[in-house]
């Protein structure tokens, strides 16, 4: 028999920001080596953490990188995107769902652009915990990590995370990597921070439960197996749901993480469940498994949306009221026609209001992020605000 899992202690999402070259993936890298010689995870080499450049700058794919690691107190999954267009993306539609956020900031160059420009993305999906890895502290002086240490509180300071309280740590990802005592501490200290300043989210585990249908599997004998992210609330075996989508209600007769069944799953988990008595190809991805009566598919919403730069692989000219892309919400991907209203059209690098028409239901609610794209790349990322 399958050993069960034992959740002993909690799981938590981080992941990286900050402006291209300031250490992001070295410093990601460090972080699983120095954790590896502890006992904590597996460490996992820059070249498995960082993509191909030409994919991303195709920006076909949402390129997300997954680590796992676990300090004394948590379990965290921690996520590292490649390039500045992943960041959009993947922030904006909350496909990243971080609890907390490390943003690396090279001492040696400050405050850039899209350091600016992620933080204000963090504040607006809803992270509401920055510690700041001052990064590259080896390679600078103390004045200029002074200078840079101020710049970073003031901007953190204007978007409302009270950059006096952040947790700034001066590290350096590259010479922990390469093993140097000092600053393989200076990564402990960034851990520590991260510990401490960042906490258990709680409040979405009393909600009920729903989980975004990533992909589905006949097991001969067993029945329909669903796979995914739970995004809130906490189900176990015997529990009934409602599957949205294929518009039926079952039972949840296993629930697996990583190929071991646990009692309970909970908001944040990757888990399989089976369903008892639903059909081969009744369920597919984009479906939601939720509490029954807990949600209610709708089409027409408005929402907030950036349209990606071509620069950031998105679209070269406007778009206009009547333009039909695909909307990706959760795990689902739908048509929709757009509707901009007076304005009538949005040119890349735009923040505009729309209010959307999609071509079958799906569960909505407001601060639900979701991605446009057409052509098989993202040319826009938004949030729901209302629900008609
Ligand atoms: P990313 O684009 O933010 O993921 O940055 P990378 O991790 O790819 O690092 C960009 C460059 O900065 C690489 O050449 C790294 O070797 C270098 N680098 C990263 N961290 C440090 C550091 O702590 N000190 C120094 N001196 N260089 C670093
Ligand atoms: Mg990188």
């Amino acid at each position: 028999p399958k050993t069960a899992y034992i959740r002993t202690k909690p799981h938590l999402n981080i992941g990286t920001m900050g402006h291209v070259d300031h250490g992001k993936t070295t410093l990601t890298a460090a972080i699983t080596k120095v954790l590896a010689e502890r006992g904590g995870g597996t460490y996992v080499p820059f070249d498995r953490i960082d993509r191909a450049p030409e994919e991303a700058a195709r920006g076909i794919t949402i390129n997300i990188a997954h680590v796992e690691y676990e300090t004394d107190t948590r379990h965290y999954a921690h996520v590292d995107m490649p390039g500045h267009a992943d960041y959009v993306k993947n922030m904006v539609t909350g496909a990243a769902q971080l609890d907390g956020a490390i943003l690396v900031v090279s001492a040696l160059d400050g405050i850039m652009p899209q350091t600016a420009e992620h933080v204000l993305l963090a504040r607006q999906v809803g992270v509401d915990h920055i510690v700041v890895a001052l990064n590259k502290a080896d390679a600078g002086d103390e004045e200029l990590n002074d200078l840079v240490e101020l710049e970073v509180r003031d901007l953190l300071s204007s978007h409302g995370y009270g950059g006096r309280s952040v947790p700034v740590v001066r590290v350096s990802g590259l010479r922990a990597l390469e093993g140097d005592p000092r600053w393989t501490a200076s990564v402990e200290a960034l851990l520590d921070a991260v510990d401490t300043y960042v906490p258990v989210p709680e409040r979405y585990l009393d909600a009920p439960f729903l989980l975004p249908v990533e992909n589905v599997l006949t097991i001969t004998g067993r029945g329909t197996v669903v796979t995914g992210a739970v995004e809130r609330g906490t189900v176990r075996v015997g529990d009934r749901v409602e599957v949205l989508g294929a518009d039926t209600e079952t039972v949840v007769t296993g629930v697996e993480t990583f190929g071991r069944p646990m009692e309970e799953a909970q908001a944040g988990d990757n888990v399989a469940l089976l369903l008892r008595g639903v059909p081969r190809g009744a369920v597919r991805r984009g479906h939601v498994v939720a509490a029954p009566g807990s949600v209610a598919p709708r089409r027409r919403f408005t929402a907030q949306v950036y349209v990606l730069s071509a620069r950031e692989g998105g679209r070269t000219t406007p778009l206009a009221t009547g333009y039909r892309p695909q909307f990706y919400l959760r795990t689902a991907d739908v048509v929709g026609d757009v509707d901009l209203g007076e304005q009538g059209v949005a040119r890349p690098g735009d923040t505009v209001t729309m209010t959307v028409e999609l071509g079958r239901e799906t569960p909505l609610e407001p601060g639900l992020g979701f991605a446009i794209r057409e052509g098989g790349r993202t040319v826009g990322a938004g949030t729901v605000t209302t629900v008609e």
